[in-house]
């Protein structure tokens, strides 16, 4: 018999597989006395040749960073040192498992003592500790499952590490227990274009091998699916699929009505797949992933060569760079402060360069000298923005640098509701609305229990969207959406009649954008933006949209 869970539903499709589990990292047991040091000793050698041969194989198998990471694991997992001292510790009576955990203690030490790259590869040791003692206890290898096959991630939710691994053409939909409708793993769902269900709270009843149908589109998983239902779904994306591939070029209204179809951009293994994306340019560039799992910020000469890579790969087209978004859900050791209560109203996105203003000094001049000679048109804009002070501020720095375009991102309700007066001191707006409904709402943008509230059809968070493309529209300034709002065609159409004059989105969901705009006028969509703005809730403003369009 068929069984339903639901959670928040992520992406446009539906994708039917096995589904294969991502074990936790193990639970270290009670020490216990070794009777027999020689055998524990064998054993211990055993796990880690063991660990290194399986991950020298799937270095094999996979290709891109996803093999290189793996090889590089591989051979850290080989490395001698780390075995003779878990065995030395063994022989001493420490068991197995407390004598591998301290030697790849040692070893992290050692690592982050030595600094910059070196420090920056304790969590890969951290997973390379936790394979071996599970390998040892005889538990399943944590981390990303390997079945041999295409199958359906089911996780309790995904670390940012993980996500560099993840072979799209095995992973054929996520399942995650927790995350909400704007969290790491939604945007990576979308970047991927894979259907996904997030905050699925029974995802934990969900067995390895078990056959599942993810609807991405609805939030539900059918566990057990019939054929039928199977057969329906693939039917069904197949004419999905095929409805948007009938449109293509920049983004239109049926009457002609320019909207620039931009994709969003947030990682370096991204880069091919964005640039040949047909989209209009890069709309938001997420920069953080150069900072991500770093002991210190990236100096000039290596971000440099990093945007370069971006800007050339997209020549002739428009690259929007969103300066370091640091803190709350993107922590960084050297940009956060360590001491906050409440992370999401601290020190964070812009604020960070008050604290610390050789931060964005140093980035944008590695900007600037990137853009130079690439062809592409480099926009600059600041994340959370709270103040025209700030906005102004920001717009002269990126100036002092040579580029002539600035922008501020609207992610606070007081930028969205004083956004003439951010319009008048910099050249462009684009609306985050992952943020902006999170502090509107005051509801975690991780939380899937809030989800109700972080849905982007909320009226209130829709007036913000006005409100703000109403004063930019004014000072004939263009006003983007960068969040995922911005991915929902229906919820796109909404956004255009609101004054919005581009969308920004992961590069699969452009081409059902795109055919949206394409089969309705601009007047269709100031009036279903009426219809959204009428609505006393998210849920009855959705419904009453997708009934019109039908
Ligand atoms: C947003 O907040 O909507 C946004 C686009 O930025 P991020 O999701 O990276 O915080
Ligand atoms: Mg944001």
């Amino acid at each position: 018999m068929t069984r339903l869970l639901t959670g928040i539903g992520v992406g446009l499709g539906s994708a039917a597989g096995p589904v294969a589990r991502m074990a936790a990292a193990p639970a270290l047991p009670a020490p216990r006395i070794v009777a027999d040091p020689a055998a524990e000793a064998a054993a211990v050698r055993r796990a880690v040749t063991d660990v290194a041969a399986e991950l020298a194989q799937r270095a094999a198998r996979a290709t891109g960073v996803a093999a290189e990471v793996l090889a590089a694991q591989a051979l850290m997992a080989a490395d001698p040192v780390l075995a003779d001292r878990a065995v030395e510790l063994v022989e001493q009576g420490t068991d197995g498992a407390h004598a591998l955990s301290a030697a790849y203690a040692r070893f992290r030490a050692d690592l982050q003592a030595a600094g910059g790259f070196f420090a920056e590869r304790v969590t890969d040791l951290d997973d390379l500790r936790n394979r071996s003692v599970a390998r040892l206890l005889g538990l399943p290898t944590p981390g990303l499952p390997d079945p041999g096959h295409p199958y359906v991630l089911v996780a309790e939710d995904l670390a940012p590490a993980d996500t560099a691994l993840l072979d799209p053409a095995r992973v054929l939909a996520l399942v995650t227990a927790r995350g909400g409708p704007t969290s790491h793993t939604a945007i990576l769902a979308k970047a991927l274009g894979l259907p996904a269900v997030v905050g699925c709270a029974e995802a934990g009843s969900l067995a390895d091998g078990q056959e599942v149908l993810v609807h991405g589109a609805d939030g539900l998983v059918e566990a057990g699916p019939t054929p039928q239902a199977v057969r329906r779904a693939a039917t069904r994306e197949q004419h999905r699929r095929e409805r948007a591939d009938n449109v293509h070029g920049p983004g239109r209204t049926a009457d002609g009505h320019p909207v620039a179809l931009l994709v969003n951009l947030g990682a370096s293994h991204e880069l091919a797949g964005a640039a040949a994306a047909d989209a209009e340019g890069v709309g938001l560039f997420r920069t953080e992933f150069l900072y991500l799992d770093r002991a210190q910020a990236p100096g000039r000469e290596e971000q440099t060569a990093a945007y370069r890579q971006v800007f050339e790969a997209f020549t002739g087209r428009r690259v929007v760079v969103r300066t370091l978004d640091a803190g709350a859900d993107k922590p960084l050791p050297f940009a956060s402060a360590p001491d906050e209560e409440n992370p999401a109203l601290g020190i964070r996105g812009l604020r960070t360069s008050a604290r610390d203003p050789q931060l964005l000094e140093t980035q944008l001049a590695a900007v600037a000298a990137a853009a130079q000679g690439s062809g592409a048109e480099v926009w600059v804009m600041a994340p959370m923005v709270s103040v025209p002070r700030e906005a102004a501020e920001f717009a002269a720095r990126v100036r002092a640098h040579g580029l002539p375009v600035a922008g501020a991102m609207v992610e606070v309700p007081a930028a969205a509701l004083r956004a003439g007066r951010l319009a008048e001191v910099c050249d462009f707006l684009s609306i985050g609305t992952n943020d902006l409904a999170q502090y509107a709402f005051a509801a975690d943008r991780t939380l899937g229990s809030l989800a109700e509230l972080l849905d982007p059809w909320q009226p209130a968070l829709l007036d913000l969207v006005a409100a703000t493309a109403g004063a930019a529209a004014e000072r004939g300034r263009p006003v983007g959406v960068c969040g995922e709002a911005a991915s929902d065609p229906a919820l796109a159409l909404v956004l255009v009649g609101l004054g919005v004059t581009s969308l920004s989105a992961a590069p699969s969901c452009l081409a059902e954008l795109r055919a949206a705009l394409a089969a309705h006028t601009l007047q269709d969509c100031i009036e279903l933006a009426g219809l959204a703005l009428a609505a006393p809730d998210a849920a009855t403003a959705r419904s009453a949209v997708l009934r019109r369009i039908g």
